[in-house]
């Protein structure tokens, strides 16, 4: 068995916030602009890529995004992100998809995208 096949969740950590809380030790930065999360997310887009083996998503597995904010990602960037997963066949069937989110950083009209 593969390494990998042990696997059965994939973690995407957005390391950013609108503030860093002081009794926070989450890898967090606040007051990043919207340049450094586009290169943050063609980073992680990249390292996606680069990815050899295939996860057993379908067999149950969950995917979680969490941070940080990752609700301060545009929908547009999470949908690169997930469509990046798509493409390596590690979203054909996951159990549970979950993303944290900062209630003040959502709309009606952002969880309705997501
Ligand atoms: S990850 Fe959560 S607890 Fe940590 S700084 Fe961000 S909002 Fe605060």
């Amino acid at each position: 068995m593969h390494p990998w096949e042990a696997y059965q969740g994939i973690y995407l950590h957005i390391p950013f916030c609108q503030h860093k809380c002081s009794y926070c030790d989450f890898i967090s930065y606040q007051g990043q602009d919207e340049v450094a999360r586009t290169r943050y997310v063609k980073a992680l887009i990249k390292e996606i890529r680069s990815c050899e083996a295939p996860l057993p998503v379908s067999r149950g597995a969950t995917i979680y995004v969490g941070g940080g904010t990752p609700s301060l990602l545009s929908l547009e960037e999470l949908a690169a992100i997930f469509s990046a997963l798509k493409e390596k066949g590690y979203f054909n069937a996951p159990r549970e998809v979950t993303l944290e989110a900062n209630p003040g950083t959502v709309d009606e009209a952002y969880l309705r995208g997501l």
